[in-house]
């Protein structure tokens, strides 16, 4: 199928005009009746990295989810809902989920609510056992940048089907872009979603993704491809596709289509949806400087993570939820072993009290970092 990417117009979260734009964004593409059949059994994967309500712009907004269950249930498909939410909160998937508005809108439209809690071996990973029972996945990410990935779109979003503890021992195993890239694509081979419908309404810039600024996009992305969306998110927001860890690593295993030469952009044309000055997190230095330099100055480009204990509310999610194991909470304060950290930042993306921030060293400052 040629790779399209439609992008459509949506100002706030109200349920009418979120699935005005979303059955626009799909029709685009051809229709829904294209990417989905009578009694067939469809997984829908939102972005639910944290328990936040869905103001915080962190997780995919309820009713982005909404509208997409109303437009597959229109042809006789049946729904599924589920994720594995990052870090400690995979464990709490429910009050999760609570928190972040799905269960409602889940009650609501009548969707079967899945924990990720039963995984089945897929290529030596643990993926989420529902991915085996339907027939096919449709991806709902949030439109936001990330700390480790630059973005967290489509390709980075299947992620969430792995279960468990595997995420992050991929991060301990894996701290630079590149390596865990390779883990996120691993993932996403293993179920590649016929559709992704992007929540771009409210999107997050900047220290993504939980820690950046909201930023008024006002879109609606769909695409019958994962790869040639997360390409048309970056050139929207300034970025050369393959510039995109994940983009590249998919396009390397011919999962998708990165150039945008041969992407058919339908709606409105980048140029119209361009978001300018759309800021990048700090990190994204190493993957916009030339390779060859970055190997030079690699030791002395340094991030890290640091607790600021007057807004620390001792909760101990950054402490179970570190792959090094190497944060200690007590009643007296934090502290972080700086020679086990492996600056992957889930600490950061899972605090619930944006507690944590980004310290950078100088070079990575006067790099702009
Ligand atoms: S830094 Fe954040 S996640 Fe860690 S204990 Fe404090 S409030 Fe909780
Ligand atoms: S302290 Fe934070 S950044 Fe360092 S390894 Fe642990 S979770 Fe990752």
């Amino acid at each position: 199928m040629d790779p399209k990417v439609s992008i459509v117009r949506a100002g706030r979260y109200d349920p009418e005009e979120i699935f005005f734009a979303v059955r626009r964004a799909v029709d685009l593409l051809g229709g829904i009746s294209d990417y989905v059949k009578k009694d067939e059994k469809i997984l829908l994967k939102p972005n639910v990295l944290s328990a936040k309500p869905p103001e915080s712009g962190i997780d995919t907004h309820p009713e982005v989810l909404r509208a997409v269950a109303r437009l597959v249930r229109e042809e006789g498909a049946e729904v599924v809902v589920g994720d594995s939410p990052g870090g400690f909160y995979f464990k709490e998937s429910d009050s999760t989920y609570e928190a972040a508005g799905i269960k409602k809108v889940c009650k609501e439209e009548g969707l079967r609510l899945v924990a990720f809690d039963k995984a089945r071996n897929v290529n030596g990973i643990p993926v989420a056992a529902v991915v085996k029972e339907v027939d096919g996945v449709i991806s709902i990410p949030k439109m936001k940048t990330h700390s480790l990935t630059t973005i967290t779109g489509a390709v980075k979003n299947s992620y969430g089907l792995a279960v468990g503890l595997y995420k992050a021992h991929c991060h301990f195993k894996a701290p630079r872009p590149a390596e865990f890239a390779r883990y996120v694509v691993d993932v996403f081979e293993c179920a590649v979603p016929r559709l992704v419908v992007m929540d771009g309404v409210v999107a997050m810039e900047g220290d993504g993704p939980a820690a950046g600024r909201l930023r008024q996009a006002g879109l609606i992305l769909a695409s019958n491809d994962c790869v040639a969306c997360d390409a048309v998110f970056a050139a929207l927001i300034g970025l050369s596709p393959l510039s995109i860890e994940t983009t590249e690593e998919a396009y390397k295993r011919k999962l998708g289509e990165p150039d945008l030469s041969r992407i058919k952009v339908l709606g409105m044309d980048l140029r119209e949806a361009r978001l300018h000055n759309f800021k990048l997190p700090k990190t994204s230095i190493l993957v916009r400087m030339p390779k060859p330099i970055l190997k030079l100055l690699l030791g002395r480009i340094k991030f890290w993570p640091l607790i600021d204990d007057s807004a620390c509310k001792k909760c101990q999610v950054c402490a179970k939820s570190c792959p090094a194991a190497c944060i200690t909470i007590t009643e007296d304060g934090s502290d972080i072993d700086y020679e086990k950290c492996v600056s992957c930042f889930c600490c950061m993306e899972l605090c619930p009290h944006n507690a944590i921030s980004m310290k950078r060293s100088l070079l990575a400052r006067l790099l702009g970092g």
